[in-house]
């Protein structure tokens, strides 16, 4: 049977995207939200809203206990997370599924499994996704970690099992760094994660970042292709765009990450991570379980609705698309215009005097944001997608050199000069980017 109710338990552009979808589904959208969010966007559209109050403003989204109860007041169905918050927590889903809730995305056991990287990393081999060369339990010992490195040839990554958002990673060049390297990532992990294992990986030089959108219905996975997100700021994503791979090896990732996803009973939207070397090899990184900011750029490819098909797939439907159903068509980019300053990146919160954002001939912005929006400083600094679609990938540089310079924020800063200028730069124009691309190109930052 069908929703009647759902419960989106996160804020921002992505749960104004989540309530589009349950409208277009003939959903009820219920909403919770913390004191800052009480006059948002999402808020404001929403058919209920429960506010929970906290001290501690991210406590009105992590509050497991809360949101439930919000749930079932509201009388919710299901809960769409989105991503962040409680998207990635095995005891939420499991306290759903004791109230009888339903969780949209895969179950707290998959949760558990992919949220490890160490795990993951021997799932996913077993079902023959190709890996990095690394240690296939967590290391502690010096030795042992130099004696890993001697055979893999260095240099190498220390990485933390329970990681994420780029936190707790440590190249090491030579033998003698483990000690002190493996000391700093134990208890980086063990502060960030509450867990402090580690593990040690072959480092990929001169990178690129292709990830591969799945969805599934826990016995069957179709792909919707690669998009590539090289262009990064401390580990997190600023560009991201595609297709970026030719057809061929499109089909042979996409197989591999179909059968991954169903080796392991995945139901609902995942991303396969993964980097791929100068020589073209692909090496798997992780799954995140979730919807993803940048799911927009294969929607514009793709011309599907991801949101709604995850509620659909939860909703218990088979998966109404085979793999030949899925086509690609032109190029889609998207900047993210994070309020942020373009040179150091760091946070603007504040009020949004006046915006306007772009539209017309194949152009999208999902966002929250309105003139005398108060941005606030405690949660992500994410104001706004700006997506483009184009026929071709130069088509869609122009058009979205157009669309920024149409862009109006004032009272916050944003990124928008900062994408301006990757727009212009000739390494971008001709493809030539890897992870270290913003790092390289210090003159971007103005
Ligand atoms: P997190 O979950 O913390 O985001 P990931 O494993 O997804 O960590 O990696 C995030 C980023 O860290 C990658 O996009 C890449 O820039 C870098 N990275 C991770 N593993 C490697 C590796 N083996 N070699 C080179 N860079 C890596």
């Amino acid at each position: 049977m069908g929703f009647q109710r759902v419960l989106i338990a996160n804020r921002g552009e992505i749960a104004l995207r989540i309530l589009r979808a349950l409208r277009d589904l003939g959903i009820e959208a219920a909403i919770v939200h913390g004191r800052e969010d009480r006059m948002s966007l999402p808020v404001r559209l929403a058919d209920v809203a429960k506010e929970i109050v906290r001290s501690n403003p991210l406590d009105s989204y992590l509050d497991i206990e809360a949101v439930i109860e919000a749930a079932k007041e509201m009388e919710c169905d299901a809960v769409h997370p989105g991503y962040g918050f409680l998207a990635e927590n095995a005891t939420f889903v499991r306290r759903l599924e004791e109230e009888g809730i339903t969780f949209i995305g895969p179950n707290a056991d998959v949760i558990t499994l992919l949220g490890d990287k160490i795990e993951a990393r021997a799932a996913m081999e077993a079902a023959g996704l190709p890996t990095a060369k690394g240690s296939s339990e967590p290391i502690s010992d010096p030795a042992v970690a130099a004696a890993l490195a001697d055979d893999i040839g260095y240099p190498v990554i220390i990485k933390a099992a329970a990681g994420g958002g780029g936190i707790g990673m440590q190249i090491v060049e030579a033998e003698q760094e483990f000690e002190g390297a493996l000391k700093l990532c134990q208890s980086r992990a063990r502060s960030a994660f509450g867990d402090d294992r580690v593990f040690v990986e072959k480092y990929i030089q001169g990178a690129q970042h292709v990830e591969f959108q799945v969805l599934a219905d826990g016995e069957r996975a179709i792909h919707f292709g690669e998009r590539f997100c090289s262009i990064q700021r401390r580990h997190q994503k600023l560009v991201e765009e595609g297709p970026w791979l030719d057809d061929a090896k499109r089909a042979e990732i996409g197989a591999l990450v179909c059968a991954g996803a169903e080796s392991v009973g995945y139901k609902g939207l995942a991303t396969f991570e993964f980097l791929r070397d100068a020589a073209g090899e692909f090496y798997f990184l992780e799954v995140n379980p979730r919807v993803q900011v940048e799911h927009t750029v294969t929607e514009l490819i793709t011309g599907h609705n991801l949101v709604e098909l995850g509620i659909r797939v939860a909703q218990g439907e088979d998966l109404p698309l085979t793999q030949d159903d899925i086509t690609w068509r032109g190029h889609a980019i998207q900047c993210r215009l994070n309020a942020e300053d373009p040179r150091e990146f760091i946070p603007s919160p504040g009020r949004v005097w006046d915006c306007h954002f772009p539209s017309g001939f194949g152009v999208r912005c999902d966002t929250h944001a309105h003139p005398g929006y108060e941005m606030p400083g405690c949660f992500d600094s994410l104001l706004a997608k700006l997506l483009v679609w184009g026929r071709d990938r130069d088509d869609a540089v122009r058009r979205m050199r157009t669309a920024l310079d149409e862009t109006v924020i004032t009272g916050v800063e944003h990124l928008v000069p900062l994408h301006r200028r990757i727009m212009d730069e000739s390494d971008f124009m001709a493809g030539n980017i890897t992870i270290r691309y913003i790092e390289e190109h210090p003159d971007l930052l103005g």
